[in-house]
């Protein structure tokens, strides 16, 4: 059978798949993303690179690509600073009209937030986690589809709904934007510096804000900064695809890694941010059910054999139990 496909254009990323930045203690970590956020634990595990720490996601029922903003979080971490060659902003979106209630719900529980001026012509907030992360909630009148099915106290109407064009900072946009338009990106929107791309105009999850300044300082990548920003492919063809091309661009790209929920490949971007593809699956619950999904450690097969050295190592995470599902 001819197989066209093989030899037609490149098939275009489908979005973000998660965002990693980095944290310093894993409990207060949880109970921000859980209890403030009204998040999912989606899955606890350890950082494969460093398994004596480590690495939480969180997102929706199933922490779905799209929706997974995942920390690694390392107890007494400095803090980093935000700057250029960074993504200086991890932005979910929020329904339409909502920003009223997490005002209220960010006063209720002490966290300072602030209006951004509007963006694209949509409202929003910003503040920061405890760690000092920049995050944006950014209303939108289209959302992705996301299972809010979990035991949350957060009103499904003003839900979390994955991601919203996260800020990209780099000196020179050029360069960057000429890369994520090999990758598949449009350029759809242009606001003073910022310019938006998508790969899929009906997603919030499909785009990203790209800003430049030329004077920036470089970022400092340690706690309460982002470490990077994936995107997601179909599967390994795809994705070696991807890695063919990028490589033939002259990008130093690292071979296909098993990270057990998905396979990854990483790369720097030419503004200095470290972008990573991986693949839709096998996702989270590959080794456990939706419902216990975050409630245990999982560790992958080769770390299986360390469990009693690894939990000895880590600290304990509590689940608050006092959430309540929410009509
Ligand atoms: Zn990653």
């Amino acid at each position: 059978m001819g197989n066209l496909l093989a030899f037609g254009p490149i098939v275009k990323l489908r979005g973000i798949h998660h965002i990693t930045a980095i944290a310093s203690d894993p409990q207060r970590n949880v109970d921000f993303y859980t209890q403030i956020l009204g998040l999912r634990l989606a899955k606890r595990t350890v950082n494969f690179d460093d398994p004596s720490t480590y690495h939480l996601y969180f997102g929706d029922r199933t922490g779905r690509p799209g929706t997974a903003i995942t920390f690694f979080a390392w107890p007494g971490a400095r803090r980093g600073t935000r700057g250029t060659g960074q993504v200086i902003s991890a932005s979910f979106a929020i329904p339409a009209s909502s920003v009223e209630y997490w005002k209220a719900r960010f006063a209720e529980h002490r966290v300072f937030c602030e209006e951004i001026p509007s963006r694209f012509n949509a409202p929003g907030l910003r503040f920061t986690d405890a760690d000092g992360l920049l995050l944006e909630l950014i209303e939108s009148t289209q959302l992705d589809d996301v299972d809010l099915e979990y035991e949350s106290d957060m009103p499904q109407k003003f839900a979390i709904h994955g991601f919203h064009a996260p800020t990209l900072e780099v000196q020179q946009t050029g360069p960057t934007e000429e890369l994520l338009k090999t990758l598949g990106f449009e350029l759809v929107g242009e606001e003073k510096s910022r310019r938006r791309l998508s790969v899929n105009s009906k997603s919030t999850s499909a785009q990203v804000d790209l800003v430049e300044r030329a004077e920036g300082q470089f970022g400092v990548n340690s706690a309460g900064t982002v470490h990077h920003i994936a995107f997601r492919c179909a599967n390994d063809k795809e994705q070696s695809r991807w890695r063919k091309e990028l490589v033939d661009l002259g990008l130093h790209v690292t071979p296909v890694i098993d990270r057990f929920y998905f396979h990854s490949i990483y790369f720097r971007e030419p503004g200095g941010i470290l972008f990573e593809i991986a693949t839709e699956g096998p996702g989270f619950t590959v080794d456990e059910p939706v419902k216990q999904l975050g409630e245990s450690l999982k560790l992958p097969p080769q770390y299986e054999q360390h469990r009693p050295e690894i939990e000895r190592t880590l600290p304990p995470i509590l689940i608050e139990a006092k959430m309540k599902t929410a009509g």
